[in-house]
């Protein structure tokens, strides 16, 4: 089943759980887990952030399914007519509460009682004489539900950097782009992450055979990788590396 299918309804989690691990194994080997080393991939969670994050944007399958039950939730207000309005809908408590921090809603106080039956809502209800009833999604300009911007608002107080906005934004090659990810993310199969993967490796550094081959010995300090990084600078006449020392 694919999984835009099953996402309006919650999915269990040994589900979301074997689902990770074929996408893991594809997106690292393209191969079935079983044939994938233990320990070899990336950490899911690395993966599953917002590109702007330092994620690769795949999707978090739990929040893109909360974020997809909202419609749920969103038309029980602005289209009560759906055939569907009285049936005991598949959104559970956690979507609830993304909701309500999602929206903001108007209510007439002539419908008191009405809002007395709703007493969870009070927190952030706005009471007002003789107005509409209204419901405004807060994560939008135009102030209506989108499941794109609530998957995002579920990452609200995740650390932003960045570089990893010039990564993806660089005039590069996808596979260029992807190696400034790994490395940033400290994960190129350097010698300091096969040790760490008990893999065989020769651990010196290949380029200057004089110190530990690590990530940041690699790409940037390596007496070799810095007479790279001059020319380069001077050929496309960008700034020297020394001077994106804080990337
Ligand atoms: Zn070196």
């Amino acid at each position: 089943m694919s999984v835009d299918r099953i996402i309006y309804i919650p999915i269990p989690k040994w589900a979301i759980k074997r689902i990770d691990k074929l996408r893991r194994a594809f997106l690292w080997k393209g191969d079935k887990p079983e044939n994938i080393k233990p320990g070899a991939s990336l950490e899911f969670f690395i993966i599953e952030n917002l590109s702007i994050l330092g994620g690769l944007g795949i999707h978090y399958l739990q929040k893109f399914s909360s974020a997809w039950r909202l419609t749920w939730l969103w038309l029980r207000w602005t289209d009560p007519s759906k055939p569907w309005e009285k049936l005991d809908l598949p959104y559970n408590k956690a979507d609830v509460q993304l909701s309500h921090a999602c929206t903001k809603i108007t209510l007439d106080v002539e419908v008191l009682h009405e809002l007395v039956q709703l007493g969870s809502l009070l927190h952030h209800d706005e009471l007002l004489v003789n107005t509409e009833d209204k419901i405004e999604w807060t994560q939008t300009t135009d102030g209506l539900y989108s499941a794109r911007s609530a998957y995002h608002a579920q990452f609200f107080g995740t650390e932003r950097n960045k570089s990893f906005k010039m990564i993806w934004t660089a005039e590069a090659q996808s596979k260029q782009r992807f190696l400034g990810w790994l490395i940033l993310h400290q994960k190129t199969l350097t010698a300091e992450n096969l040790l760490i993967r008990h893999w065989p490796c020769n651990w010196i550094c290949q380029l200057c055979t004089e110190a530990f081959e690590d990530t940041d010995h690699l790409f940037r300090q390596c007496k070799v990788t810095k007479q790279i990084w001059q020319e380069v600078s001077r050929q496309k006449q960008i700034p020297a590396f020394s001077t994106l020392e804080n990337i």
